[in-house]
């Protein structure tokens, strides 16, 4: 899938996940006992790197950590991913980000995240970077960092005719939501589409008007992702809203699934699959992403993906 004009550019997130599996999760005040502990790097820029590296596409990410261990072991793992992390600052002043994540019996999952050394990821670092965003078909963004750096991001793309792709997650309804008229793709969530249009999402129903009214706030296309419901479509010109289905699978984690979905869609969509073709694809390799734990970790490789369906 890859070659120096298909790469894709992620601005974004580099966060060390801390994550306990229990039964259930606490109340305030209670203490709960974990079953099992893991930690990885994650973040949902890095994991919406990794997700299309992959999968064999071009991929470099710029982002920062702190001088601390989980600034080199994130490092370490995007680059072993085979994303290209020479765009990776490090900053002394403050420390990597962390986010301290529940996951209980039903696959649910409850997130903290202190964005750290993210909130350094600045308008002047995408402009220290335009060469590597001019340069690329596609860059990607998330709401895990400053928006203005995101805004920089996007109007160093537009003016180099460089895709542009926002995923608004988590979602932030104080978010300036006139950086839509900068973007091309968005994908979000049901909550995250909320937050975006104000129009509360109770039934796929919902998740068409809010698709439809994303579309009119200035990108080509907008995707929602509705879990196990399958993905929505919505596109300029087009008044009808494609829901696609997705693979039945028996879910055990879903943290990471949005990235996973993110990931896999730029890598298809730069590789020159329709939009309707790569989200059928990227919603089942995301379905596969949630029979596994964790988040990068839970991710598959071309050459499993191409394994299992031969
Ligand atoms: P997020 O992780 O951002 O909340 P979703 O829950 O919509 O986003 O999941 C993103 C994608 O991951 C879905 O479009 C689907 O492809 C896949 N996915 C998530 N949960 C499931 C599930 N229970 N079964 C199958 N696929 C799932």
């Amino acid at each position: 899938m890859s070659s120096e004009k298909q790469r894709i550019v992620v601005f974004g997130s580099i966060v060390q996940d801390l994550v306990s599996y229990t039964d259930r999760f606490p109340r305030p005040g209670e203490s709960v006992r974990g079953n099992v502990f893991k930690s990885g790097s994650g973040g949902k820029g890095a994991n919406q790197a990794v997700a299309a590296a992959r999968l064999g596409a071009n991929v470099a990410l710029i982002g920062m950590v702190g001088e601390d261990m989980f600034g080199d072991t994130n490092i370490k793992d995007l680059t072993q991913n085979g994303v290209d992390t020479s765009c990776v600052g490090k900053t002394n002043k403050t420390h990597t980000a962390t986010a301290t994540i529940t996951v209980n019996k039903e696959a649910e999952n409850s997130i903290v995240v202190t964005l750290g050394a993210n909130l350094e990821l600045s308008p002047e670092v995408a402009d220290a970077n335009s060469s590597t965003i001019s340069n690329s078909k596609m860059v990607m963004c998330q709401g895990e960092i400053d928006e203005k750096g995101n805004r920089r991001a996007f109007e160093i793309a537009r003016k180099h005719g460089v895709t542009t792709f926002l995923n608004p997650a988590p979602g932030d309804a104080k978010m300036d939501k006139t950086i839509l008229e900068l973007v091309d793709v968005i994908c979000t969530n049901e909550n995250e589409a909320e937050f975006i249009t104000g129009i509360p999402q109770n039934n796929v129903d919902d998740a068409k008007k809010a698709a439809r009214a994303m579309v009119e706030m200035g990108p080509q296309h907008a995707i929602i992702t509705l879990g196990a419901k399958g993905v929505l479509l919505a596109s300029k010109g087009k008044d009808d809203i494609e829901h696609m289905s997705v693979d039945k699978v028996e879910a055990i984690d879903t943290t990471g699934a949005g990235d996973c979905f993110c990931g896999t869609l730029a890598a298809h969509l730069v590789a020159g699959h329709s939009m309707t073709s790569s989200i059928r694809s990227a919603a089942n390799i995301a379905a596969l992403s949630v029979t596994r734990h964790g988040t990068q970790s839970s991710y598959w490789k071309l050459d499993e993906i191409r394994e299992k369906y031969p």
